[in-house]
């Protein structure tokens, strides 16, 4: 299992996988071949058929300014080994090829070449235990709590890069609150975040918690679909939950940032896990990858701040999954804005709920987190390609909406 630092990714929205990932692999590809004369990409799978809503082209356009540059979209070829593939080709002289290399955008901004692929499994090795059932018993053994596993495997810099990302987290909702307008793109989405923080004031006291837990995952979600920069917690569509969960918790409990930011240790290593026995790309599994993963990372954070057990912690995360088993990803018109900004919102309260279930238990509970994790990747690799992050099944070709823009 890798670092976590992989989990949390400072970069531009809307996509982890469509956006971050091509952006980088376009980076890497650029510095190696800068004599070049001129180069072409060809995009494949989800990644050409969501490619233009989640501006895949803008963002490697943007890498190679200045450079003859062809993208070419192939959304019916669909790669093996994952289906966010990106060939990327550079030429000399009398169009003579340099140098090709085929890239996988495999979630979270993770990239991976081909040549590569293979040895990823053997290269991420940084955590001795893989599942959380391993986890537990280490937990049982020594007396110690997730976020201290974290720490110990992460190393002594690993608060200050956790701050950092808190601290960004922080402004991506300031920013969100504070921008209004119509969000980019075809469909004419006006952002919500701002007014819902205002109307939150005017309410009594539950509905004023939804209402905040809403705005600020709003403010985030908003601000990634305009190309903001975000964390990925564990994918930039599903970024706005965990930052959301953990703001309302610091102001509703005077949680201090240090408490705050060994929650973002067990959240993390909650999305490490998802990641390292299923998937957190929506392009593979689906929504629940994505929202499933944010919402069970926010639910484990949420449940240790309030001062969980680590089985009551166990119970929050598995839950914070469960209930979205099958979640299918539908973006309308291939923008990261419907249904994934709302369904950050919703994801943000599912999580404080699931948290409170699990506190008001003794940890005790049927499913395990692992069981779960295993049945979200089964569910799936069973989901039709429709409804993986291809915007050509459920909301995204039924929206009246959509017509004319795909
Ligand atoms: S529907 Fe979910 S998985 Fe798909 S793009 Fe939106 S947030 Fe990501």
């Amino acid at each position: 299992m890798e670092s976590i630092r992989e989990i949390y990714k400072v970069g531009k929205g809307p996509s982890s996988s469509h956006t971050m990932g091509p952006r980088k692999a376009a980076l890497e590809f650029l510095a190696k071949n800068e004599k070049a004369i001129k180069f072409k990409v060809t995009l494949f799978g989800s990644l050409a058929l969501t490619g233009k809503g989640h501006l895949t082209d803008k963002a490697i356009e943007e890498v190679f300014k200045g450079k003859p540059i062809e993208i070419v979209w192939k959304p019916e070829e669909t790669k093996e080994f994952h289906s966010n593939a990106m060939l990327f080709q550079a030429f000399g002289e009398n169009d003579s090829m340099q140098a090709d290399e085929l890239v996988y955008s495999v979630g979270g901004g993770r990239i991976v070449n081909d040549s590569e692929k293979d040895k990823i499994q053997m290269e991420s090795n940084l955590y001795p235990y893989r599942t959380m059932a391993g986890i537990l018993d280490w937990s049982q053994q020594t007396g110690k709590s997730f976020w201290e596993y974290v720490f110990e495997v992460e190393g002594d810099d690993f608060e200050d890069f956790l701050t950092d990302i808190w601290s960004q987290m922080k402004q991506t909702i300031l920013n969100g609150l504070e921008n209004e307008g119509v969000l980019p793109g075809p469909l004419g989405l006006r952002r919500k975040a701002s007014s819902y923080h205002v109307r939150s004031k005017t309410m009594g006291k539950h509905l004023q918690n939804n209402s905040l837990l809403f705005a600020y995952a709003l403010a985030t979600s908003e601000e990634n679909a305009c190309g903001g920069i975000v964390v990925t917690a564990p994918t930039c569509g599903s970024c706005g939950i965990l930052p959301a969960v953990l703001l309302f918790l610091q102001k509703s409990y005077d949680f201090t940032d240090r408490k705050i930011i060994r929650a973002l240790a067990t959240a993390g290593l909650i999305g490490n896990l998802i990641k390292e026995n299923a998937s957190i790309s929506g392009a593979e599994v689906g929504c629940q990858g994505e929202v499933g993963a944010a919402c069970s990372m926010a639910s484990a954070a949420a449940a240790q701040l309030v001062g969980g057990s680590t089985s009551q912690i166990e119970y929050a995360a598995e839950m914070g999954l469960e209930h979205h088993l099958g979640l299918t990803c539908d973006p309308i018109a291939g923008l990261v804005q419907a249904p994934c900004i709302e369904r950050n919102a919703h994801g943000a309260v599912r999580a404080i709920d699931t948290a409170s279930f699990a506190i008001l238990s003794d940890g005790t509970h049927l499913v395990s987190f692992d069981e779960t994790v295993e049945a979200m990747k089964q569910t799936g690799h069973d989901l039709p390609s429709l409804y993986k992050e291809t915007s050509l099944g459920g909301l995204a070709k039924f929206s009246k909406r959509r017509e004319g823009y795909m």
